[in-house]
């Protein structure tokens, strides 16, 4: 039988699974719309590639927070990568670092990878936000021009009504929704800023990681809060993210 659904993955780390190539065709049997977010500009390059093998992965150019330690003098390798792709992340900020020093250097950071991509006006942005949502929020600013997903969002639930007056999306992993501090979050969200991530293979489900592949657990869930068919949630979430991806004009 085959599944007439599109499903959506906003968020997966798709060079760290140990078959990249396998899980692309994978992607590509189940139509799942996946943004391959990557960790440093130096790695942009292998995941550029798949996705070129693909018609529904689409590469991501990132400098992970917790990587402007040890990789922050890539900085200015971003910069051409954002010619080449719309798509930008994982970025953002993690304080879960006390270092002062340390969390400066990666707002700095933040704010120049925002301002390089507000020059193009169409991207798309997915931001990490652990330990610092509400300084996350405040650095992207309500004018950003261009569209910026909260993944794996932890913050506050005035927090989610203020990111959400911001125009900004939230894309929801199986993690947040087996744990009750993340359906509370997730029943905060607009519906029509939701989507849906694998965040894979950092989140787990078992002993297995998480992949694009896993969006129904989600969009059960979505489902059963919304009172959906499962069918009309997935054609909400792949709506919603059509959106996310469209040109500020
Ligand atoms: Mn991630």
């Amino acid at each position: 039988m085959t599944d007439p659904t599109e499903y959506v993955d906003a968020h997966c780390h798709l060079d760290l699974f140990p078959d990249p190539a396998a899980l692309v065709r994978r992607i590509d049997e189940r139509r799942v719309h996946t943004i391959a977010v990557t960790n440093a500009p130096s790695v942009f390059g292998h995941t550029e590639r798949l996705a070129a093998s693909s018609r529904y992965v689409r590469a991501a150019a990132g400098l992970h927070p917790e990587l402007v330690a040890t990789h922050g003098g890539e900085l200015d390798q971003l910069w051409p990568c954002l010619e080449r792709t719309r798509y930008v992340g994982e970025v953002g900020l993690d304080f879960s670092t006390n270092d002062a020093a340390l969390r400066t250097r990666q707002r700095t950071v933040f704010e120049k990878i925002l301002e390089r991509c507000a020059a193009f006006r169409d991207k798309t942005i997915t931001v990490h936000s652990r330990r610092a949502s509400s300084d996350t929020i405040d650095t992207i600013g309500e004018r950003f021009p261009g569209k910026v997903i909260l993944h794996w969002f932890t913050g506050s639930r005035r927090e989610v009504e203020r990111a959400a007056r911001l125009g900004l999306y939230f894309s929801i992993n199986p993690a947040m929704v087996n744990s009750q501090k993340g359906r509370e979050l997730v029943d905060a969200m607009p519906r029509d800023r939701v989507l849906t991530e694998s965040d894979g293979p950092f989140v787990k489900l078992g002993p297995q990681p998480a992949d694009p592949t896993s969006a129904p657990i989600v969009l059960n869930y979505l489902a059963r809060t919304w009172h959906l068919e499962v069918e009309q949630v997935a054609r909400a979430v792949l709506a919603n993210l059509e959106r996310s991806v469209q040109r500020e004009v």
